[in-house]
């Protein structure tokens, strides 16, 4: 096994000095990406820069002027039963509770999930979907990046040399608002997504026309991205169930998947059909105020073949 030399930072500006010392210092944060690689060979670091002991990294802050803030740190546990994301956000808690096992859970990040950059992670869809920003720190001071402009490719983000990402923010969700997360993968636990689907749906009001609809499509191209054809039908329209089945078609072509050891490229197309179909009439029926209890959504959120 590779040796690394362990360091561990105190403060935001500790950590950024740190990484700056020369190439080959990884940050971790739960790790569990990072083991994986590390015991492959194929992440074979320097040093290995920890930034759990960094006060205030890990909390979740939520007022309705400004919405959702997220520290790197926040886990997917937390995620997953946190009652103003399950309440506020809750295609976010969905997935999360779709995630690996509880101990990984516990363990794994929501810093870490976007930082590894792979297509499927699973909080990349509802982030996207909830037009999540990565509040960036580096040796040039802090930036903002749309989440969908930091993921560039499989494992590959905008981070600079010493940058690390400080802060998610999500903005508020407005009212009759709905969403749902929907993971297909071969297994119902402990395996990472065929595909993934989240749907957040806006009404105007009562009379049933659709402000805002963003559609966003995991493990199924080298970074999550959005439906764009599959939204612009729907915007602005009333949502009637043949122009759904347009749009879950649309949504397919917007997809550009791979054949792979989870499924061939046809199949995951099929599956891009259906689950924006199905995560688009849950996201509706929530937004016209259905109370879908979340032990209710939890199940709805994961499609397995075994
Ligand atoms: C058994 C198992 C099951 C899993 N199941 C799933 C699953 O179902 N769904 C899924 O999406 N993932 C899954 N994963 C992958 C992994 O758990 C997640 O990607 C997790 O969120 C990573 O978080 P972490 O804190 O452990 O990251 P780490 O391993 O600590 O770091 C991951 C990467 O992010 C970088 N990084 C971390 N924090 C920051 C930061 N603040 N700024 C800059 N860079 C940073 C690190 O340098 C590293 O490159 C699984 C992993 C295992 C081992």
């Amino acid at each position: 096994m590779n040796r690394f030399e362990y360091l561990e930072a105190r403060t935001l500006p500790e950590a950024i000095t740190l990484l700056g010392q020369g190439d080959g210092t990884r940050i971790v944060a739960g790790a569990t990406d990072f083991l994986v690689r590390w015991r492959q060979g194929v992440w074979k670091p320097r040093a290995v820069l920890s930034i759990k002991r960094i006060p205030g990294l890990d909390q979740v802050s939520y007022s309705p002027a400004t919405g959702l803030s997220l520290g790197p740190l926040v886990s997917i546990r937390a995620l997953e039963i946190h009652p103003l994301i399950q309440q506020h956000y809750p295609a976010l808690s969905q997935a999360a509770a779709t995630f690996a096992g509880v101990q990984i859970r516990n363990l794994a990040t929501v810093g870490g999930n976007i930082c590894n950059a792979s297509p499927a992670g699973d909080s990349l869809p509802a982030l996207i979907a909830y037009g999540a920003e990565c509040r960036l720190i580096g040796p040039e001071g802090e930036r903002l990046v749309p989440l969908e402009r930091f993921l560039l490719g499989p494992g590959r983000t905008a981070l600079r040399p010493a940058e690390l990402l400080m802060e998610l923010r999500l903005p508020p969700s407005p009212p009759h608002t709905g969403a749902l997360y929907i993971k297909h993968s071969p297994r119902s636990a402990m395996d990472i997504s065929t595909v993934g689907v989240a749907s957040v749906v806006t009404f105007d009001g009562g009379d049933g026309v659709c402000r805002e609809v963003r559609i966003a499509l995991g493990a199924v191209a080298p970074t999550v991205l959005r439906a764009g054809s599959a939204e612009t039908l729907l915007r602005g329209q009333r949502l009637e169930a043949e122009l759904i089945q347009q749009a879950a078609r649309a949504a397919t072509e917007d997809a550009s998947p791979i054949d792979d050891v989870r499924g061939t490229a046809r199949h995951r197309r099929a599956i891009v059909e259906a689950l924006t179909g199905r995560t688009l009439r849950s996201a509706i029926q929530m937004a016209q105020g259905a109370n879908i209890p979340f032990r209710t959504q939890r199940a709805l959120a994961v499609e397995a073949m075994l």
